[in-house]
C-alpha cells in the first residue's frame, strides 16, 4: 500500500491528510508548528514537528520510505520550493505541491515536482461552473482545455443507448460512467441506456463539453 507524507498541516494539507488517512492509507503529517500538530493528530497515523527545510531532520524520519508527498506549505514560497527540491533531491517519486501563483507553479516544476495545484483557484472555477450551468454538478479540469464533468443527463439523452446518441463521433466526448440513483456504471457499453434523472460522467476538450452542457 502507498505511503503518504503530507507536509504542512493548514486547512488545505489537513484536508488532503484526513481523506487519505479515512480511506486508510498510512499518512505522516509534518509541520514546523506545534499548535498544527496537536490539532492534526487523529487525522493521520504519525505526526511530526519539524522544518521541512531541514534535510537532515526530514532524512531523520525516513522520508526516502514514502512513495508520495503532499508538499502544502501555503503563505511561505521560498519553503514549499525548497522542500520540494529537497524531496525531488532525496528521491520521493511523486511529489505534489500546493502553488499560490503561476510564477511559483513554474518555479515548482522546474523544481521537480510532479503536480501542482492550485486549490483556491481550482475550487473557483468548479463553483463558477456550477453556478453558471443548471445541469452541471461538478467539473474537474484535466488540462487548460479538457476536463471532466458530471451532467445531469439532458433530455435529448432520455431512453437513448450510449450507440444512438453516438456522442463520441458527434460531440468528440466520452462517457466513462452513468449514475443511476445509487447504481453507477463505469465504462458503459454502447448498450447502456440513459434515463431521466441520471448522472452522466463525461471527458472531453472543454469545447466539446460546452456543447452537450448548452443542450
Ligand atoms: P492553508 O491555506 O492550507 O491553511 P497555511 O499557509 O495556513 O495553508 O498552512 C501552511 C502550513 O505549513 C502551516 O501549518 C505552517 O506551519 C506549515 N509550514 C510552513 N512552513 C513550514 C516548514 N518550513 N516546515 C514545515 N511546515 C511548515
Amino acid at each position: 500500500m502507498k505511503q503518504f507524507v503530507v507536509i504542512g498541516l493548514g486547512r488545505f494539507g489537513t484536508a488532503v491528510a484526513k481523506t487519505l488517512f479515512d480511506m486508510g492509507y498510512d499518512v505522516m503529517g509534518i509541520d514546523i508548528s506545534e499548535e498544527r500538530i496537536h490539532q492534526a493528530m487523529g487525522c493521520t497515523t504519525h505526526v511530526v514537528q519539524l522544518d521541512a527545510i531541514d534535510e537532515g531532520a526530514l532524512q531523520s524520519v525516513g522520508i526516502r520510505n514514502f512513495d508520495v508527498a503532499v508538499v502544502a506549505i501555503g503563505q511561505d514560497i521560498q519553503a514549499s520550493i525548497l522542500t520540494t527540491m529537497i524531496l525531488k533531491e532525496m528521491g520521493i517519486e511523486y511529489v505534489v505541491a500546493k502553488a499560490q501563483n503561476d510564477l511559483h507553479a513554474k518555479v515548482l516544476y522546474k523544481t521537480g515536482a510532479d503536480r501542482v495545484v492550485f486549490p483556491e483557484r481550482d475550487m473557483g472555477v468548479r463553483v463558477a461552473n456550477n453556478l453558471t450551468s443548471t445541469n452541471i454538478l461538478d467539473y474537474i479540469e484535466l488540462a487548460p482545455d479538457y476536463s471532466i464533468v458530471e451532467i445531469t443527463a439532458p433530455e435529448f439523452m432520455h431512453n437513448k443507448s450510449l450507440k444512438e446518441l453516438d456522442l463520441r463521433a458527434k460531440f468528440g466526448i466520452n462517457v466513462v460512467a452513468v449514475k443511476s440513483g445509487k447504481n453507477i456504471i463505469v465504462s458503459p457499453t454502447a448498450d447502456d441506456v440513459i434515463k431521466p434523472g441520471d448522472i452522466v460522467v463525461a471527458i472531453g476538450s472543454n469545447e466539446k463539453l460546452n456543447k452537450i452542457k448548452e443542450r
